[in-house]
């Protein structure tokens, strides 16, 4: 689905149109999942339009630091993700010098723009309309996210991008489908204009916030068997949905079934069969597999049980754990494997060694080509994607705590202890936990780790990263 981000400083309008666009209001980010802190999206109907709206607005007070750098963390992020840039203007006061700071960097992201001149219903709208034009991103829409107005105008800018990424999803399906012919032909449903189907009248449905399919993707260097085992899982389980399924640059996602299960296939490399020189397909390897990293929610890293964890493999894994997602090891093509106990030794001894961050990744030998143990993967990936949204309730946590500490309380800085006070889990996915104490900064490393082990072990997290920050305040209720 094509993806829009809308960007713009603060008190333009933004939230405004994304309400307006996705019938919501703005969520929680952290209820939000996989989603990162500082950007949020949501689907978003205009008319007959259907597109992925990604906002920045109202997450201001996330950020200490100036008001430029807040901005521009913000909406480097949500641009990262965009395929088309909404910016977003407020007419009625007229260019601010940061719009123009704003639309200098909008130009330089090699993405289309769309300008759009808000509060446009007011009368002091006219010459801010006209100035709009010196941010030299063409011609701006007369829109007011408030009043509905200028909707149509939107529409016409907009359909072009999202018929473009609906053609390109539909025939990244069909090549994946190869001989397959049974596909939605991807024809769009048309709402007529005047049914009341259009923007701002969905409700947040909060059951089926819950039930979201979980994100997985499939990376893996070329060649490790990825798209076979796609083929393998989507055509014994497939249920398509229609053409739901959605194209970001290079990414796609396919929704399919397990189980009754509903999931979310984000493959980028694999898909596509690509002549190109080796150096560009190792780099768009590598780029390809960390969008989909970021994309996914439970990653599977395929490795050719024969040439286990080399450097590229270790790098992708540790992408992975860096980003907080839950981690699945396919030992591939075991079929084709001699001494199966030293190639499991050895991959232990590697685990150990080189991302002893996560202990206990989930480790399954399988064969895509004979389509063997595919339910085991299936299912460890169920069990990972549920140990990854654990919550462990305060209370018990901060038992757990004092008897951690008890046990091996934190070293004395200068000559004083170091109190540790009081502990939460701040969020699930992962599983991320703040540690209040006297001096954060003179908890060693190795305390740190004590603690992360303990969580780990007691509360049984295996083989998802896990967070812990450490914070100081008098009272921990006093401020988050
Ligand atoms: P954001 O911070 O950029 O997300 O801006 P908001 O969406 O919070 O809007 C800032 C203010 O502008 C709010 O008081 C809105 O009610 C108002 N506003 C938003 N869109 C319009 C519009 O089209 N016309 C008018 N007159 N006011 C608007
Ligand atoms: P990708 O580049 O990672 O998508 O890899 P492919 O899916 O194209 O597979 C590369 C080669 O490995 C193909 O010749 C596959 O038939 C073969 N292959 C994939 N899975 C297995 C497996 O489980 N066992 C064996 N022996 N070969 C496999």
């Amino acid at each position: 689905m094509l993806r829009v981000a809308i960007v713009g400083r603060p008190n333009v309008g933004k939230s405004t149109l994304f309400n307006r666009l996705t019938g919501k209001k703005l969520a929680i980010v952290d209820d939000r999942p996989g989603i990162t802190r500082d950007w949020q999206s949501a689907k978003a109907t205009l008319y007959d339009l259907e597109f992925e709206l990604i906002d920045t607005a109202g997450l201001e007070e996330e950020f200490n630091d100036s008001i430029e750098g807040r901005m521009r963390k913000q909406t480097e992020s949500a641009v990262l993700h965009a395929d088309v840039i909404l910016m977003v203007i407020d007419a009625r006061d007229g260019l601010m010098p940061i719009d123009r700071h704003f639309a200098e960097w909008v130009r330089r992201q090699d993405l289309p723009v769309i300008l759009a001149a808000n509060k446009s219903d007011t009368k002091a709208a006219r010459d801010g309309i006209f100035e709009a034009y010196e941010l030299g991103l063409g011609e701006p829409v007369a829109l007011s996210a408030e009043h509905g107005l200028g909707f149509s105008e939107l529409h016409e800018l907009l359909e072009p991008y999202v018929r473009e990424a609906e053609q390109a999803e539909e025939k990244a399906l069909l090549n994946l489908q190869d001989d397959e012919d049974d596909t939605d032909s991807g024809e769009f449903e048309h709402f007529d204009e005047d049914s009341g189907i259009g923007f701002g009248d969905i409700e947040i449905d909060e059951e089926a916030e819950e039930e979201k399919p979980i994100k997985i993707a499939i990376v893996g260097r070329p060649n490790v068997g990825k798209s076979t085992l796609v083929n393998a899982l989507l055509g014994e389980h497939r249920m398509m949905t229609g053409p739901e399924a959605g194209i970001t640059r290079d990414a796609v996602s396919i929704p399919w079934e397990y189980d009754g299960r509903k999931l979310t296939l984000v493959d980028t490399a694999g898909m596509r069969k690509r002549a190109k020189v080796v150096d560009t397909m190792e780099r768009d390897m590598v780029g390809d597999a960390l969008r989909a990293i970021r994309l996914a929610q439970v990653v599977v890293l395929v490795l050719d049980s024969n040439q286990a964890l080399e450097r590229q493999d270790l790098s992708i894994a540790d992408h992975v754990i860096r980003e907080g997602r839950a981690l699945i090891i396919a030992m591939n093509k075991w079929d084709d494997v001699d001494d199966r106990q030293e190639v499991l030794d050895e991959l232990e001894y590697k685990l150990d060694t080189s991302l002893p961050q996560v202990k206990r990744i989930p480790v399954v030998t399988m064969s895509a080509l004979h389509r063997t143990r595919l339910d085991t993967l299936m299912k460890r990936i169920f069990e990972i994607y549920q140990l990854w949204n654990k919550r462990v309730p305060t209370a018990k946590l901060n038992r757990w705590l004092s008897m951690m500490v008890s046990h091996h309380p934190p070293p004395l800085t200068q000559g004083r202890p170091n109190k540790i006070r009081y502990m939460t889990q701040i969020k699930a996915r992962p599983p991320s936990f703040a540690v209040w104490v006297s001096r954060p900064k003179d908890v060693p490393e190795s305390y740190e780790k004590y603690l992360v082990n303990g969580l780990r072990e007691d509360f049984d997290l295996p083989g998802v990263p896990i967070r812990l920050s450490l914070r100081t305040s008098k009272n921990p209720y006093h401020k988050k």
